[in-house]
């Protein structure tokens, strides 16, 4: 049995893993010349970064299990996170609920409101609730409007932008849900897991491991389709690195890929299946890390309540991990999520250095360009599926109607919010359940 995996990402790899594991041929092509995708890595300072911020709840536990699987469970290490909201020209500490006490923009007993209900969604366990109501409205109904507008907008605004209004309360739930499990402690403060080595050591290593067991890994080889005969997968066709495409033969085929460019591989699906494809919608990601002499500020998590302000998060990686491992250097990251039309999306990394700078001053009063060593600006496309109500509903089948043909990306991980935990889990379930298909009729067809 041989499968062909298009992406080398969390999901590819870890089906390739589960596969090879379990004594299948698996050869994974992946379109960039690194594996990882949207968690991979580049050098800063000698140390190896993530593209876009990257840290593991405690609730991750397929990943946690994963680095353990993969030898690295030393090298996790959980630490204390610090979170703020920057509201008004100041910056607000928002780790614990004692700050949701302390945070002044809201009247006292709009505090305790937001608090009771925080508490009442983190130990809900059925979302199903929350299907047919978007988190707007939700929050708006039970924690009031003005709190919905000072707090939780932005932080909608800031992940789905314009869509910001249509973001189903599952997904809000889920953050309010699985987060909790990262509080420990009698002040709840969180902490976070980053294994030191970072996470493209964790995806490199599990390429190797892909590797050891008999699986082939191409990196710079693009999928430019996948052939179906008779409704049947069997091969794709491939670019290699310096190539003209060729046809590989394959038993199997799963893809990892967004929905929008996996419907450029395949001729179309039977319309119910292909409506669901071509309604997932993603925002990408666009992210300017800043290598600074000093620290920005003291909070990692700095979720920006200010819509004058072009950039809606401030994760500063050096207040969660050690800056030794960067040659001493702070390392900050200034990051959007708008549309890949969008002007944002087409700017430069210098037109957004010069744009985003004059307003790093509003966070810190003495902040000043000649702090910046250097920067490197990232965009992550595909990088959040929108999230809206009834989602459930449209949710492709990881079996897809042409047989022996498996599809396992983001749009399929509900009721929790896409992450590395996530695709792992993906990437296994959807080699397992290609496994168990074997020698059965195709269930779709
Ligand atoms: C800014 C940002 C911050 C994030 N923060 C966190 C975090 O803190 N914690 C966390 O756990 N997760 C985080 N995530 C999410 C996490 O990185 C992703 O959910 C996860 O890595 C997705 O893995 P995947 O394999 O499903 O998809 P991808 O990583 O997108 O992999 C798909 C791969 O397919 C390849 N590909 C596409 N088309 C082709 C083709 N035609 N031929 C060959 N290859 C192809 C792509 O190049 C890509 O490598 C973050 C993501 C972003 C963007």
């Amino acid at each position: 049995m041989k499968v062909g995996i298009i992406g080398a990402g969390a999901a590819g790899l870890a089906a390739a893993y589960e596969l090879t594991r379990q004594g299948c041929q698996a050869e994974v092509f992946e379109q960039a010349p690194f594996v990882g995708g949207q968690a991979s890595t580049f050098l800063v300072g000698g140390g190896r970064l993530e593209r876009g911020y990257h840290h593991l709840f405690v609730s991750d536990q397929d990943m946690v299990e994963l680095i353990q699987e993969l030898g690295l469970g030393d090298k996790l290490a959980w630490l204390e996170s610090k979170v703020g909201v920057f509201h008004r020209g100041k910056v607000w500490p928002f780790s614990t609920p004692l700050d949701l006490l302390r945070f002044r923009p809201l009247p006292f007993w709009q505090r305790v409101r937001v608090g009771l209900w925080s508490l009442a969604l983190q130990r809900t366990r059925d979302w199903r609730k929350f299907e047919d109501i978007t988190a707007q409205e939700w929050l708006a109904r039970h924690m009031g409007r003005h709190a919905c507008e000072v707090i939780w907008e932005p932080l909608l605004r800031g992940k789905f932008g314009a869509h910001f209004d249509q973001v189903s309360m599952v997904w809000l739930w889920g953050k309010f849900y699985l987060r909790v499990a990262s509080r420990k402690g009698a002040g709840r403060r969180e902490v976070l897991g980053y294994p030191m080595g970072s996470f493209g050591e964790v995806f490199d290593t599990l390429a190797q491991r892909v590797a050891q067991q008999g699986g082939r890994i191409s990196l710079s080889s693009s999928v430019r389709r996948i052939n179906v005969q008779d409704n049947a997968a069997v091969g794709l066709e491939v670019a290699l690195p310096g190539r003209e495409p060729e046809a590989l033969a394959y038993d199997a085929v799963i893809a990892t890929t967004p929905s929008y460019v996996f419907t450029q591989l395949v001729p179309p699906m039977p319309p119910a299946y292909q409506e669901k494809l071509e309604r997932a919608r993603y925002l990408a990601a666009v992210v300017l890390v800043l290598a600074l002499d000093r620290p920005l500020s003291n909070i990692y998590w700095m979720n920006i309540a200010d819509r004058q302000i072009p950039f809606v998060g401030v994760i500063e990686h050096t207040n969660l991990v050690d800056r030794s491992l960067y040659g001493g250097k702070h390392l900050v990251y200034l990051t959007n999520y708008p549309g890949r039309d969008s002007e944002l999306y087409q700017k430069s990394g210098e037109q957004l250095l010069q744009e985003f700078i004059p307003h790093l001053r509003k966070i810190n009063p003495e902040f000043d360009a000649s702090w910046v060593l250097e920067h490197y600006h990232h965009r992550v496309d595909g990088a959040q599926p929108i999230v809206g109500r009834q989602y459930s509903q449209r949710i492709p089948d990881h079996r897809t109607p042409i047989r022996n043909l498996y599809l396992a990306n983001t749009t399929q991980i509900y009721p929790e919010d896409r992450g590395t935990n996530y695709s792992v889990r993906l990437g296994r379930q959807v080699a397992r359940l290609l496994l168990a298909d074997q020698g059965k009729p195709w269930p779709a067809a």
